[in-house]
């Protein structure tokens, strides 16, 4: 319930106003709450009913190997589904109650960029896609935790290339004009504007049923916000339907120390 001003003595109007926002504050985070707990139920739950489902039919009566096997490779994959998403979780709680590793050095963002693109080159050609790196000749330094830092880098590639068709191109750009940066851009289907405010969101999938079968859970961008905030970054996304999409992470100059760490 709001306090009501419209019966209140008038130098209490104030007060009454400053209650009241707090009050829309607080029950906004229980709302996020409940929500983030239906979200991440529901999302276990999926791959629960497969292992489960799979388990009493193939226990129903004896089996060949063969359809034993099927079933083991299937309540394997859920397992994998419901490993990668805890894990996701874990770190997400990390980066809410701030913490980050305590192994946090000078990073220059150029061996971030290439080594995501290393790992990912592979699955780039295996799309029919050419996966681009553009480092300057001088270095382009941060303050944090490398590991952490080619996560973000990663996930940002990773969708690039999930939303580009083949022919397509996912570029890398590393550069410090203000302050360093670090560009995913690719020439993928673009999101629409209604969606640009939302995808950073937990669990918020833009083609829910397609998003499941590709193995996203919602979470590889809101995981890559929670994971620049802890580096005092900003990432920003612009886009443009049926052109290609740009995620910007953008880190403070001069560069501090990060939040959480001692
Ligand atoms: P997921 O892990 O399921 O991919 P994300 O949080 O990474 O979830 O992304 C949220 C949604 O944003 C995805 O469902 C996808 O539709 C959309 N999206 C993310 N990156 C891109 C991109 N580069 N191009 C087009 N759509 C994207």
């Amino acid at each position: 319930r709001r306090i009501s001003t419209s019966e209140l003595e008038e130098e209490l109007v104030p007060l009454a106003n400053v209650l009241n926002q707090t009050f829309q504050r607080l029950q906004l985070s229980f709302e996020q709450l409940t929500q983030f707990t239906a979200d991440a139920s529901h999302e276990l739950r999926t791959p629960l009913a497969v292992i489960q489902s799979r388990t009493e039919l193939a226990l129903l009566q004896p089996r060949t190997p063969e359809q034993y096997q099927e079933t083991l490779r299937t309540c394997l994959q859920s397992a994998e589904r419901m490993h990668g998403l805890v894990e996701a979780l874990l770190l997400l709680a990390r980066g809410d109650a701030r913490q980050l590793p305590s192994d946090t050095t000078e990073v220059d963002l150029r061996d971030v960029a290439g080594e995501a693109c290393a790992q990912l080159q592979t699955k780039a050609e295996a799309a029919g896609l050419k996966l681009l790196l553009e480092n300057p000749d001088f270095a382009v330094n941060v303050t944090g935790n490398a590991g952490l830092l080619e996560q973000i880098a990663g996930n940002l590639i990773c969708n690039g290339i999930q939303h580009t068709p083949p022919g397509g191109t996912v570029r890398v750009v590393v550069d410090n004009p203000l302050a360093p940066r670090l560009q995913v851009i690719d020439s993928g289907c673009g999101i629409a504007p209604e969606h640009q405010t939302r995808i950073f969101d937990r669990f918020y999938r833009i083609d829910e049923s397609r998003g499941r079968q590709n193995g996203g859970n919602g979470l590889g961008l809101a995981f890559c916000q929670s994971l620049a905030i802890l580096h005092q970054a900003v990432i920003e996304c612009q886009s443009e339907q049926g052109h290609g999409s740009q995620f910007t992470v953008s880190f403070p100059a001069p560069v501090r120390p990060l939040a959480g760490t001692n």
